[in-house]
This record gives C-alpha cells, structure tokens and sequence, in this order.
C-alpha cells in the first residue's frame, strides 16, 4: 500500500489516502482517487511558471516582466514578489492578491520565489 501517486499539483511523492481523495502533505492539493492514472506526464492540471517549475496554492511568485493590469492604467513592476498564489482555470491561472488589489496573472509571466 505504499505506491501512493505523486501529487498532480506539486509532483511532491508524500501523498496520503482521505477516505475517497488522496491528499498532498505538501501543498495540501486533494484529489479523487478516481482519477489514479494521473501521472508526472500528464500536464493538463500542473500549472508551471516561465521556467517549468509546477506552481502550488499558497506560492510566492516573482514577476519577471512589467505587467499591465486590465482595465486600469495600474502597471506592476517586473520583480513585483506575489505571495500566496491560488491556481484557478483559464487563460490566466493564478488568481492573486496585489497592493490589496485581487488581479489575475498568468504563470508565463512569473517565476517560483
Ligand atoms: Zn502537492
């Protein structure tokens, strides 16, 4: 019972069994033992940054370029430090907090803290 699977979020191997979910002891990312044959190759739900590092719920991320935010004239600067990142669906996937303001970035534009 040990040939636990890697965690689809953080590719971490220290996962555990929650009655119907695996969970990750690393970044906390649970999901349905259903879906056992998700494996390190399947990319589909790991969301990386600009230099293929998988990025996690809770990251800190850097900027690495000067970032327009939409519908505002509010630019944040490249080297800008994000911290505690929520990975979400769709063309831009991480949901985060900025000065207070909730924005949407894209993992291309950011780099693992
Ligand atoms: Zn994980």
């Amino acid at each position: 019972m040990s040939d636990l699977p890697a965690c689809p979020a953080c590719q971490e191997e220290i996962t555990y069994p929650d009655r119907e979910n695996y969970v990750c002891a690393t970044c906390g990312h649970e999901w349905p033992m259903d879906g056992s044959e998700v494996t390190e190759d399947s990319d589909a739900k790991v969301v990386r940054d600009a230099h293929g590092t998988p990025l996690a719920d809770g990251d800190t991320v850097v900027l690495i370029k000067d970032l327009k935010v939409k519908g505002s004239s509010t630019v944040i600067k490249m080297g800008t430090r994000v911290t505690n990142i929520k990975i979400v669906d769709g063309d831009h996937d991480l949901d985060c907090r900025v000065d207070g303001m909730k924005i949407m970035l894209k993992s291309e534009f950011m780099k693992k803290a």
